[in-house]
């Protein structure tokens, strides 16, 4: 994404700042990443092959896992996840409502339905709080979402769900690397979602996705389901519905060469969240806080702000990009306003004030500058404009 207005009047001395810069991350691996590509050209094996099992592999070991398999995409990980865990027609499951929607749309394509809850003013993420009280005789599952980078309290979530007997899934799309008590994100639950769509923290040059687990008879369910439910190691022997979700070799090649560079990139983003901690010391502002258990890797750099809009308006004239993560909370979405029970209060209370500030590895510290100098001019003017 580029700045709106790079040009824009008292910016001119400042570097405009993107909200993303994935070509900064790209350039130095290019060639790297085009060698391995043109193996793959060459070697003609597009879907599977030497490539994604090595990937699956890697992934496997680097998120302290037993098995990884690799899908088409996140949202797909999600749905074949709990399939095979056999959730189905006339099961709850529990999730956030503060979440991406594809959270939600698998539960639903799953055949289930969704039990929205609420979420920590402090953090946005749900509490085993929240899942207790929302546990019926119907509940199958619970989906923690590592939201923004941070993994949920997994400790107390694990309690709850082994107490009531349903399964833990762990949507990490967006905590790739992130730590609970020196856990890694992925291997906490009974199974873990990734995606790797570009603008995650590991994002292929297209759409990824895998699905990690200790549990071989899950791994190899799931593995089966996204090839049109062969039986593993068949061709024309098919015991399930599956579905086509694979992960094809050209993107597991640049996700190889890609995951060498993970603990440095999600290190630098946290250098980036630091310097704009220092930035908004002096401000009415702060971002999303993250638990002292937890080690975040910073997905987005998230801020409850006052006149969100205004402000964000205000970013931009002065060339900084700004997000929303997100907008409207799933159970006030139309399509799954259906499965709204209750008042929400704190996710929509908060869906008006989110801002999600310029967060990626080679942000510069004089970008977090100009970030911050902006938001304390408007946030200035806002002020005396409101006395
Ligand atoms: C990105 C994302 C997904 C879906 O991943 P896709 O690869 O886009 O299908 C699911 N959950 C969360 C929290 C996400 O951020």
């Amino acid at each position: 994404m580029r700045a709106a207005n790079p040009s824009a009047p008292g910016t001119s001395v400042n570097p405009a700042v993107p909200f993303l810069d994935l070509w900064a991350m790209h350039r130095p691996l290019a060639a790297e990443i085009e060698a391995t590509w043109h193996e793959v050209l060459e070697g003609s094996g597009f879907i599977g092959g030497p490539q994604v099992t090595a990937f699956e592999a890697e992934w496997a070991s680097y998120c302290q896992t037993a098995h990884s398999v690799g899908v088409a995409n996140g949202t797909d990980a999600l749905v074949l996840a709990l399939r095979a865990l056999g959730v189905g027609a006339g099961d709850e499951v529990v999730l956030p409502a503060n979440t991406f929607v594809a959270t939600a749309e698998a539960v639903v394509l799953a055949g289930a339905v969704p039990r929205f809850v609420d979420v920590d003013p402090r953090t946005l993420l749900m509490t085993s709080e929240h899942v207790e009280a929302a546990l019926t005789g119907r509940t199958a599952a619970v989906v923690a979402v590592h939201l923004y980078g941070q993994m949920c309290d997994v400790d107390a979530l694990s309690r709850v769900c082994r107490r009531a007997g349903v399964a833990l899934v762990e949507d990490a799309a967006q905590a790739h690397g992130a730590t609970w008590r020196g856990r890694r994100a992925g291997s906490a639950g009974d199974v873990a979602c990734f995606s790797f769509y570009p603008g995650k923290n590991l994002g292929a040059l297209g759409d990824g996705g895998a699905v990690v687990t200790d549990d071989a008879r899950l791994a190899e369910a799931i593995r089966s389901m996204a090839d049109h439910g062969r039986r593993v190691d068949t061709k024309y022997v098919h015991d399930v519905v599956g579905t086509n979700s694979r992960l094809d070799a050209l993107q597991a090649a640049a996700l190889r060469v890609k995951l060498r560079h993970l603990d440095g990139w999600n290190a630098a983003r946290r250098a980036v969240a630091q310097w704009y901690g220092e930035e908004l010391r002096h401000l009415d502002v702060e971002l999303v806080a993250v638990a002292p258990e937890g080690e975040s890797v910073h997905h987005l750099a998230v801020a409850l702000v006052p006149e969100r809009d205004r402000l964000r308006a205000a970013l931009a004239e002065r060339g900084i990009a700004t997000g929303i993560h997100y907008p409207v909370p799933c159970h006030q979405q139309v399509a799954y306003a259906t499965f709204a029970r209750e008042p929400l209060p704190v996710c929509e209370a908060t869906a008006g004030e989110l801002l999600s500030l310029p967060m990626f590895p080679t942000l510069t510290r004089e970008q977090v500058a100009h970030v911050g100098a902006a938001l304390r001019a408007v946030l200035a003017t806002e002020g005396r404009r409101a006395g």
